[in-house]
Protein backbone atom coordinates (compact mmCIF):
# COMPACT_ATOMS: atom_id res chain seq x y z
CA UNK A 1 0.00 0.00 0.00
CA UNK A 2 0.91 3.46 -0.46
CA UNK A 3 0.31 6.53 1.60
CA UNK A 4 0.42 9.96 1.76
CA UNK A 5 0.82 11.36 5.24
CA UNK A 6 0.40 14.66 5.90
CA UNK A 7 -1.18 17.31 9.15
CA UNK A 8 -1.10 20.77 9.25
CA UNK A 9 0.69 20.63 13.08
CA UNK A 10 3.94 20.69 10.69
CA UNK A 11 6.97 18.52 10.04
CA UNK A 12 8.35 18.32 13.28
CA UNK A 13 4.34 17.31 15.38
CA UNK A 14 4.42 14.41 17.49
CA UNK A 15 0.99 13.41 16.05
CA UNK A 16 2.78 13.21 12.63
CA UNK A 17 5.51 10.96 13.72
CA UNK A 18 3.33 8.33 15.79
CA UNK A 19 0.88 8.37 12.62
CA UNK A 20 4.24 7.95 10.57
CA UNK A 21 5.23 4.86 12.91
CA UNK A 22 2.12 2.49 12.36
CA UNK A 23 1.19 3.62 9.03
CA UNK A 24 4.68 2.16 8.00
CA UNK A 25 3.42 -1.52 9.38
CA UNK A 26 1.09 -1.29 6.03
CA UNK A 27 3.24 -0.52 3.24
CA UNK A 28 5.39 2.70 2.05
CA UNK A 29 4.22 5.71 3.54
CA UNK A 30 5.01 9.53 1.95
CA UNK A 31 5.24 12.26 4.24
CA UNK A 32 4.74 15.93 3.31
CA UNK A 33 3.88 18.05 5.66
CA UNK A 34 4.19 21.76 6.11
CA UNK A 35 7.32 23.17 7.60
CA UNK A 36 5.60 25.26 10.67
CA UNK A 37 2.49 25.02 11.74
CA UNK A 38 -0.55 25.97 9.45
CA UNK A 39 -3.33 25.06 11.88
CA UNK A 40 -6.09 26.66 10.89
CA UNK A 41 -5.24 27.35 7.58
CA UNK A 42 -8.17 25.59 5.78
CA UNK A 43 -8.25 24.92 2.19
CA UNK A 44 -5.78 27.40 1.32
CA UNK A 45 -3.37 26.87 -1.49
CA UNK A 46 -0.16 28.64 -2.61
CA UNK A 47 -0.58 29.61 -6.29
CA UNK A 48 1.79 33.03 -6.08
CA UNK A 49 5.10 31.64 -5.03
CA UNK A 50 7.24 28.40 -5.64
CA UNK A 51 6.53 25.76 -3.40
CA UNK A 52 9.53 23.43 -2.55
CA UNK A 53 10.04 20.13 -0.68
CA UNK A 54 12.78 19.34 1.31
CA UNK A 55 14.18 16.33 2.87
CA UNK A 56 14.23 16.31 6.51
CA UNK A 57 14.72 13.74 10.10
CA UNK A 58 11.79 13.73 11.97
CA UNK A 59 11.68 13.46 15.49
CA UNK A 60 11.58 9.59 15.67
CA UNK A 61 14.68 9.45 13.06
CA UNK A 62 12.40 8.40 9.60
CA UNK A 63 12.78 10.47 6.82
CA UNK A 64 10.05 13.25 5.27
CA UNK A 65 9.25 16.03 3.72
CA UNK A 66 9.06 19.24 4.65
CA UNK A 67 6.81 22.08 2.36
CA UNK A 68 6.78 25.52 2.49
CA UNK A 69 3.07 25.57 1.43
CA UNK A 70 -0.13 24.96 2.83
CA UNK A 71 -1.57 21.25 4.02
CA UNK A 72 -3.78 21.08 0.85
CA UNK A 73 -0.13 22.11 -1.26
CA UNK A 74 1.75 19.21 0.93
CA UNK A 75 -1.38 16.71 -0.68
CA UNK A 76 -1.54 17.68 -3.86
CA UNK A 77 3.11 18.05 -4.08
CA UNK A 78 3.22 14.89 -2.68
CA UNK A 79 0.73 13.03 -4.76
CA UNK A 80 1.98 14.34 -8.33
CA UNK A 81 5.67 15.12 -7.85
CA UNK A 82 6.56 12.54 -5.63
CA UNK A 83 3.81 9.41 -5.37
CA UNK A 84 3.54 10.61 -9.36
CA UNK A 85 -0.11 10.02 -8.78
CA UNK A 86 0.03 6.23 -7.25
CA UNK A 87 -1.54 6.89 -4.27
CA UNK A 88 -3.63 4.39 -2.62
CA UNK A 89 -4.93 6.46 1.09
CA UNK A 90 -4.33 10.01 2.30
CA UNK A 91 -4.00 10.43 6.03
CA UNK A 92 -3.72 14.18 7.22
CA UNK A 93 -2.73 13.83 11.17
CA UNK A 94 -3.01 13.23 14.18
CA UNK A 95 -3.99 16.70 14.89
CA UNK A 96 -3.06 17.78 18.52
CA UNK A 97 -6.77 18.19 19.29
CA UNK A 98 -10.08 18.29 18.30
CA UNK A 99 -11.80 18.62 14.86
CA UNK A 100 -15.75 18.47 15.60
CA UNK A 101 -18.70 20.28 14.00
CA UNK A 102 -17.69 23.90 12.46
CA UNK A 103 -14.52 23.51 12.48
CA UNK A 104 -14.00 21.15 9.79
CA UNK A 105 -14.28 24.61 7.72
CA UNK A 106 -11.20 26.35 9.09
CA UNK A 107 -9.36 23.04 9.97
CA UNK A 108 -5.82 22.53 7.80
CA UNK A 109 -5.88 19.19 8.73
CA UNK A 110 -9.33 17.99 7.23
CA UNK A 111 -8.61 20.41 4.44
CA UNK A 112 -5.37 18.25 3.76
CA UNK A 113 -7.49 14.84 3.80
CA UNK A 114 -10.49 16.96 1.89
CA UNK A 115 -7.64 17.40 -0.69
CA UNK A 116 -7.05 14.01 -1.15
CA UNK A 117 -10.77 13.19 -1.83
CA UNK A 118 -10.98 16.17 -4.62
CA UNK A 119 -7.77 13.45 -5.78
CA UNK A 120 -10.13 10.84 -5.58
CA UNK A 121 -8.52 8.80 -2.79
CA UNK A 122 -9.56 7.38 0.05
CA UNK A 123 -8.88 9.77 2.30
CA UNK A 124 -9.18 10.35 6.08
CA UNK A 125 -8.66 13.23 8.46
CA UNK A 126 -7.41 12.33 12.26
CA UNK A 127 -7.49 14.75 15.29
CA UNK A 128 -6.95 14.00 18.67
CA UNK A 129 -8.99 15.61 21.28
CA UNK A 130 -6.50 17.09 23.54
CA UNK A 131 -7.48 18.41 26.79
CA UNK A 132 -6.89 22.15 26.68
CA UNK A 133 -3.99 22.28 29.69
CA UNK A 134 -2.25 19.62 27.92
CA UNK A 135 0.34 20.55 25.37
CA UNK A 136 0.89 18.73 22.43
CA UNK A 137 4.46 17.97 23.25
CA UNK A 138 3.39 15.77 26.79
CA UNK A 139 0.64 14.24 24.90
CA UNK A 140 0.69 10.44 23.73
CA UNK A 141 -0.82 9.80 20.25
CA UNK A 142 -0.08 5.90 20.71
CA UNK A 143 -3.63 4.74 21.33
CA UNK A 144 -5.10 7.08 18.64
CA UNK A 145 -1.78 6.14 15.79
CA UNK A 146 -2.57 2.24 16.40
CA UNK A 147 -6.52 3.35 15.63
CA UNK A 148 -5.00 4.72 12.61
CA UNK A 149 -3.30 2.60 11.18
CA UNK A 150 -5.88 -0.59 11.86
CA UNK A 151 -8.72 2.00 10.37
CA UNK A 152 -6.66 2.53 7.18
CA UNK A 153 -5.73 -0.79 6.52
CA UNK A 154 -9.89 -1.65 6.52
CA UNK A 155 -10.94 1.79 4.39
CA UNK A 156 -8.76 0.89 1.40
CA UNK A 157 -10.98 -2.39 0.99
CA UNK A 158 -14.41 -0.35 1.19
CA UNK A 159 -16.61 0.59 -1.59
CA UNK A 160 -15.91 3.99 -0.34
CA UNK A 161 -17.37 6.28 -3.30
CA UNK A 162 -15.07 8.94 -4.60
CA UNK A 163 -14.63 12.58 -3.49
CA UNK A 164 -15.50 11.87 0.46
CA UNK A 165 -13.19 11.53 3.42
CA UNK A 166 -13.91 10.13 6.83
CA UNK A 167 -13.26 12.83 9.99
CA UNK A 168 -12.02 10.82 12.75
CA UNK A 169 -11.76 12.37 16.07
CA UNK A 170 -9.97 10.13 18.71
CA UNK A 171 -10.96 11.24 23.02
CA UNK A 172 -7.76 11.48 24.53
CA UNK A 173 -8.12 9.00 27.50
CA UNK A 174 -5.60 7.79 29.70
CA UNK A 175 -6.88 3.83 30.59
CA UNK A 176 -5.98 1.80 27.80
CA UNK A 177 -9.48 0.84 27.33
CA UNK A 178 -10.43 0.77 24.09
CA UNK A 179 -12.95 3.49 23.36
CA UNK A 180 -16.49 2.47 21.05
CA UNK A 181 -16.84 3.70 18.07
CA UNK A 182 -19.84 6.20 16.68
CA UNK A 183 -20.34 6.79 13.05
CA UNK A 184 -21.65 10.06 13.33
CA UNK A 185 -22.84 13.47 11.56
CA UNK A 186 -21.19 16.52 11.70
CA UNK A 187 -22.40 18.81 14.68
CA UNK A 188 -22.36 22.42 15.71
CA UNK A 189 -19.30 24.12 17.73
CA UNK A 190 -19.50 27.72 18.19
CA UNK A 191 -16.91 29.74 19.41
CA UNK A 192 -17.97 32.87 22.11
CA UNK A 193 -15.09 35.75 23.34
CA UNK A 194 -13.80 35.13 19.60
CA UNK A 195 -11.48 38.28 19.72
CA UNK A 196 -9.36 39.69 22.23
CA UNK A 197 -8.76 43.83 21.88
CA UNK A 198 -5.27 44.99 23.49
CA UNK A 199 -3.53 48.09 23.24
CA UNK A 200 -0.08 48.26 21.77
CA UNK A 201 2.86 50.37 22.85
CA UNK A 202 1.61 53.46 20.81
CA UNK A 203 -1.87 53.06 21.94
CA UNK A 204 -3.44 51.62 18.83
CA UNK A 205 -5.39 48.40 19.71
CA UNK A 206 -5.19 45.16 18.14
CA UNK A 207 -6.57 41.87 18.13
CA UNK A 208 -6.21 38.64 18.96
CA UNK A 209 -8.38 35.62 17.06
CA UNK A 210 -9.50 32.42 19.11
CA UNK A 211 -12.20 32.01 21.71
CA UNK A 212 -13.52 29.41 23.66
CA UNK A 213 -15.96 26.54 22.62
CA UNK A 214 -20.34 27.65 23.66
CA UNK A 215 -20.77 24.94 26.05
CA UNK A 216 -23.83 23.68 25.20
CA UNK A 217 -25.76 19.65 25.42
CA UNK A 218 -24.54 18.78 21.65
CA UNK A 219 -27.19 17.13 19.72
CA UNK A 220 -26.76 12.99 19.66
CA UNK A 221 -25.51 11.54 16.82
CA UNK A 222 -23.46 14.25 15.99
CA UNK A 223 -19.48 14.12 16.01
CA UNK A 224 -19.57 16.80 19.47
CA UNK A 225 -21.85 14.31 21.26
CA UNK A 226 -19.56 11.41 20.54
CA UNK A 227 -16.81 12.89 21.97
CA UNK A 228 -18.46 13.83 24.88
CA UNK A 229 -19.33 10.46 25.47
CA UNK A 230 -15.72 9.65 24.97
CA UNK A 231 -16.76 7.87 21.86
CA UNK A 232 -14.27 7.61 18.72
CA UNK A 233 -16.21 9.92 16.00
CA UNK A 234 -16.20 9.00 12.14
CA UNK A 235 -18.23 11.50 9.94
CA UNK A 236 -17.93 10.82 6.14
CA UNK A 237 -17.83 14.66 4.66
CA UNK A 238 -18.60 14.92 1.37
CA UNK A 239 -17.45 17.70 -1.19
CA UNK A 240 -20.93 18.40 -2.09
CA UNK A 241 -22.04 21.86 0.13
CA UNK A 242 -25.34 22.40 -1.59
CA UNK A 243 -28.12 22.28 1.04
CA UNK A 244 -30.66 20.42 -1.12
CA UNK A 245 -33.85 21.46 1.13
CA UNK A 246 -33.38 25.07 -0.23
CA UNK A 247 -33.35 24.02 -3.76
CA UNK A 248 -36.83 23.87 -4.47
CA UNK A 249 -37.97 26.44 -1.44
CA UNK A 250 -35.65 29.03 -3.25
CA UNK A 251 -37.75 29.08 -6.67
CA UNK A 252 -40.71 29.33 -4.66
CA UNK A 253 -39.86 32.11 -2.51
CA UNK A 254 -37.65 34.68 -4.40
CA UNK A 255 -39.62 36.57 -6.50
CA UNK A 256 -40.63 36.20 -10.21
CA UNK A 257 -38.47 39.91 -10.86
CA UNK A 258 -35.34 38.21 -9.82
CA UNK A 259 -35.67 34.16 -11.21
CA UNK A 260 -36.35 35.99 -14.80
CA UNK A 261 -33.70 38.61 -13.70
CA UNK A 262 -36.15 41.54 -15.41
CA UNK A 263 -36.06 45.20 -14.18
CA UNK A 264 -39.81 45.90 -13.20
MN1 LIG B 1 -3.51 21.48 13.91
Amino acid sequence: MRILLTNDDGIYAPGLSAALQTLSRLGEVYVVAPERPRSAAGHAITLHKPLRLTPVTLSNGMEGYACNGTPADCVTLGYEALMHQRCDLVVAGINAGANLGWDVLYSGTVAGAREGAILGRPSLAISLCLPENLPAAKASFALAADFTARLAEQLVKLPLPSHVLLNVNIPYLHSSNAPPVQITRQGRREYVNRIAVREDPNGKPYYWLGGSVREEEPEPGTDVHAIHQGHISITPIQLDMTAYPLLDKLATWLPKEILANTNT
